[in-house]
């Protein structure tokens, strides 16, 4: 939980905590060629592939008995490995989809196409469809139609104009002509074709909301009729479209982003049915190429590995294919896992920590000198409601309609993702299932679902060095205490406090402590502004607002928890360090990462959550907890003037 040989004590914890609880484990801790980042996490989250690379090695065995689900995770497993049948393969399981591109006579065939193509493509062509919780209706789901279709990480990358941006658009420009290339095109036609796919990306991008338009849930709120549809985007032929989509046209839908399916209306109807044809085979090469033989993978490496993210070298292929069975099986993988490495003990353990944080919160919303009465009330209706799901789901998703054929990767990978775009279809108009889990449980990682008010801890987080009972109670609160409080208090962030206890996005609070919230989440945002990621790049404050408090709130309400829970335990002093600074160390050491250059560039555009180094020292420099832990003087770095807080 607490590594003292990662610690650099060299260095004065007041005026960097992160470089003094991380800073041997740094230069310790070289990036892996295959990783663009290491972290705890990442170490953690290699280490839970290889355990399933056993689950999986087992079960794709042949001739001996297999239960369905192993039949299943086993020959999609062995499929994927079976890297000699894909070579001899090369662009074939490519063509016939670029065929039927091809012969696309009409701009409403397209759309009928497209209807077609969704299921087995379900990453998108030019934009999503898939269903989703009402936000305003949180018992019910409702088909909806997103953005998409983009090659690039994020709308930015199209719009800037700095060297830089422009360098890995050119980059980007010669990767598609080598795609293209790739799949059979003569090279002069591959260039030319190239030249079309960024000039329709763009105008998709220009078109796109920004992310953080996109934090605002009213921005991608907008509940329409088919014909309301038709009238935002009349270029598009949407009858066609959800004719061929397999569920029948949805009497109401909520079109995510009204702007872009305005947008594309326009510019299906403007451009030539041939720069579509040339952009839609484009997007399925590019949304294929890491399941074909090595000369796409390798070329998809070569860009979105090495250019944009600064990797050295491809992932080993059991890593690859474990990572495909987990994307499309996990649930019937994780019941193994589950079985194997997560004892019933650790759900109840765990269990006792979320409630003894929940309880925390409690107490520091009744505590709260800001807030009146009345939201305080609702706020604590709203932990009182919030469902703290730890491990695994209760209910495991049945993949009985799912073929799994041995020797068929491609074949695999699309019946799954249809398999998943069915099963999202089937929800439209039916009561929201709110056991559902978004992430598999041999994730490391931790998330909280507004819609359904609820906390997720898969049980892949839940272990050590992240997770163990057995250690000192400084240390466990200091890190898996932290991220159960930052998940808790995403129930309560700048996007979060604008749902209900049932996950209904409605206004609770009263305009004045609405207003008072607003300072102080503002208060955050400036603070992170200021600090740089690399180059003259700064943190989007806007952007990183909801984690960077939810970082906050949850390191306080933890420390809270930690002193109710312990009170009577005597102050013991180990490695040196006093409980109060072991909690403090365990919290940064929770974010020990080492990231490339070029991952840390994209990730200031495209990841909500600041710079690990901020996430330790942006939160303990706006905690007197923190400061009387280590004796820091007033005008030390870690010593806020202006400190912000939230909860
Ligand atoms: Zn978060």
């Amino acid at each position: 939980m607490l590594d003292p040989n990662a610690m650099d004590r060299s260095v004065d914890p007041c005026s960097d905590l992160y470089a003094y609880a991380c800073g041997n484990w740094l230069r310790q801790n070289p990036i892996p060629p295959d990783q663009s980042r290491w972290s705890a996490y990442s170490k953690l989250q290699d280490e839970t592939l290889l355990r399933l690379r056993q689950i999986l090695e087992q079960a794709s065995k042949g001739g001996v008995e297999r239960s369905t689900a192993q039949q299943k995770i086993g020959d999609y497993y062995g499929s994927c490995m079976d890297e000699s049948s894909i070579e001899k393969l090369g662009a074939a399981p490519l063509e016939a989809r670029l065929a039927e591109v091809r012969a696309l006579a009409s701009k409403p065939a397209l759309a009928a196409w497209l209807g077609r193509a969704l299921p087995r493509d379900p990453g998108g062509l030019a934009f999503t469809y898939s269903s989703a919780q009402d936000y305003r209706h949180a018992a019910d789901q409702i088909a909806q139609l997103d953005q998409n279709g983009l090659g690039l990480p994020d709308r930015d990358f199209y719009t800037k104009k700095d060297a830089r941006s422009l360098k890995l658009r050119a980059d980007y420009l010669a990767h598609v002509a080598a795609m293209f290339a790739l799949a059979g095109e003569p090279a002069e036609r591959a260039q030319s074709d190239a030249k079309t796919v960024p000039r329709v990306e763009t105008a998709l991008a220009e078109a796109s909301q920004t992310r953080v338009e996109r934090r605002n849930p009213d921005n991608v709120y907008h509940p329409m009729t088919l014909a309301a549809l038709t009238k935002l985007s009349p270029g598009f032929a949407w009858e066609e479209f959800f004719r061929e989509s397999g569920s029948p046209a949805p009497a109401r839908m909520n079109v995510a982003a009204p702007r872009f399916f305005k947008a594309l209306g326009r510019w299906i109807e403007r451009e030539d049915l041939a720069v579509w044809k040339t952009y839609l085979s484009w997007q399925l090469i590019n949304g294929k190429a890491a399941l074909l033989s090595a000369a796409f993978v390798n070329q998809d490496f070569a860009f979105f590995g090495k250019t944009l993210e600064g990797r050295e070298a491809l992932a080993p292929r059991w890593k690859r294919c474990t990572e495909r069975v987990d994307a499309a099986l996990g649930e019937a993988l994780g019941r193994v896992y589950v079985e194997k490495y997560f004892p019933p003990v650790a759900k109840e353990q765990a269990q006792r920590m979320v409630s003894a944080i929940q309880a925390s919160m409690d107490r520091e919303i009744g505590a709260l000198p800001w807030m009146s009465d009345a939201t305080k009330q609702k706020a604590k209706e709203k932990l009182q409601a919030m469902a703290n799901k730890i491990g695994y789901p209760e209910r495991w998703r049945d993949y009985a309609s799912l073929e799994v054929r041995r020797g068929d990767a491609l074949g695999n990978a699309e019946r799954a993702d249809a398999f998943e775009y069915r099963r999202q279809l089937a929800k439209i108009g039916q009561p929201v299932d709110r056991g559902e889990w978004q992430m598999t449980p041999s994730t490391v990682n931790a998330y909280y679902d507004p819609q359904l008010n609820g906390m997720n801890f898969p049980a892949a987080v839940l272990q050590p060095p992240l997770f163990d009972v057995r250690s000192d109670a400084a240390s466990n609160y200091g890190n898996t205490g932290a991220t159960i409080g930052h998940e808790l208090t995403h129930g309560f962030d700048d996007e979060g406090r604008r749902f209900d206890a049932q996950g209904n996005l409605r206004d609770w609070w009263t305009a004045r402590d609405g207003k008072q919230f607003d300072q102080r989440v503002a208060c955050v945002s400036t603070q992170y502004s200021g600090y740089t990621v690399i180059d003259d790049i700064k943190v989007n404050g806007k952007l990183t607002a909801g984690e960077d408090v939810a970082d906050l709130g949850g390191l306080i309400i933890a420390y809270a928890a930690w002193k109710a829970a312990n009170q009577d335990q005597p102050a013991r002093v180990l490695d040196g360090l006093s409980p109060e600074q072991r909690f403090f160390v365990a919290y940064g050491q929770s974010w020990c990462t080492n990231e490339r250059d070029e991952r840390k560039r994209v990730r200031a555009t495209v990841d909500p959550h600041s710079p690990e180094k901020y996430r330790a020292n942006g939160v303990v420099s706006n905690l007197p907890e923190f400061q009387q832990a280590f004796h820091c003087k007033a005008d030390t770095p870690m010593v806020r003037k202006n400190r912000c807080q939230v909860w």
